[in-house]
């Protein structure tokens, strides 16, 4: 089929062939990740936002691939829960992030995000209650962060796992809320501690009447529900501003800190 589009086609051909040589090799490669040490966690503070405090941060890995080089979740996370690489993926993040917020002090949580195909593991509480005993993370400050594409694929299940979850005395943040599968329902029926707004509100609130409608409508639905919101995408002190305005509790976004290497101590280091 090459050869009878003539030479333009050809021209373009080669390139075609280096974006799937590169997508099989990052697939191919990606089994072997953690096991040869290329993941690394980086974290990023959340703020309470009246006053400030420091409450925790959210771990968010990084894959360094020996060739290609610095290489976003975006980009291989769905390979991940396509290929099953996401189970081991996911328990070195967890037993990573739980290892290092337990030297940190006692009043810092840890987030960690938990891939919807994670939610349909079997194991999944035993290999969460172990990551906690082995780290010596008090279960009280871990959070896992779960989509709504969490719950959808099975509600039974889900609800099941979560109650187990809940029950070990850690909580759940509802991520990217407002976007996807939303459904008020979820709120109601999900053990849940808090919503976090997607960040594609904020970041269009300026000059979208919709986005801060939608924003504001979230901040009451918790408000009612007793549900804290926290809103991420916190970019400017305007963000800011308007989000104190409207009485949200909590902040994430580049204003308080970029996803950052932290020391022991839980401190983010000096950026380069
Ligand atoms: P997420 O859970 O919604 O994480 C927030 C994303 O927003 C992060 O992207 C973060 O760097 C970015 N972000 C934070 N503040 C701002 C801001 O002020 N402005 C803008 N424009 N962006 C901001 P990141 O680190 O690239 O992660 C992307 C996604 O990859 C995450 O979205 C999450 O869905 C997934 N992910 C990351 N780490 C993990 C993990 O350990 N496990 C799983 N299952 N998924 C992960
Ligand atoms: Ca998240
Ligand atoms: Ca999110
Ligand atoms: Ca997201």
């Amino acid at each position: 089929a090459k050869a009878s589009f003539g030479e333009a086609v050809c021209h373009f051909c080669p390139d075609m062939d280096e974006v799937a040589r590169r997508q099989r090799r990052i697939a191919t490669d990606l089994r072997h990740a953690v096991e040869r040490g290329e993941l690394h966690l980086l974290y990023q503070p959340q703020h309470a936002l009246e006053g400030g405090t420091l409450l925790g941060y959210e771990a968010l890995v990084r894959w360094i691939h020996p060739e290609y080089g610095l290489i976003s979740p975006v980009d291989f996370i769905p390979m991940a829960e396509q290929s099953g690489d996401i189970f081991a993926i996911g328990e070195w993040v967890l037993n990573e992030a739980a290892r290092a917020a337990a030297q940190w002090d006692d009043d810092l949580k840890i987030a960690v995000n938990l891939s919807p195909v994670q939610l349909q593991q079997e194991g999944l509480v035993q290999m969460i209650t172990g990551i906690l005993i082995d780290s010596g993370l008090p279960a009280r400050r871990l959070e896992l962060e779960i989509t709504e594409g969490a719950i959808i694929a099975d509600r039974t299940h889900a609800l099941h796992v979560l109650r187990q979850i809940k029950a070990l005395g850690i909580s759940i943040a509802l991520d990217d809320f407002g976007t996807g599968y939303s459904s008020l329902d979820t709120l109601g029926t999900f053990p849940i501690d808090k919503i976090k707004i997607d960040k594609s509100f904020l970041l269009r609130s300026a000059g979208n009447v919709q986005a801060a409608t939608i924003l504001r409508a979230v901040l009451a639905l918790g408000r009612s529900l007793d549900i804290p919101v926290l809103a991420e995408g916190v970019e400017t002190r305007a963000h800011l501003d308007l989000l104190r305005d409207e009485g949200c509790a909590e902040g994430q976004g580049y204003l308080f800190g970029r996803p950052a290497p932290l020391d022991d101590n839980g401190r983010q280091m000096a950026q380069a």
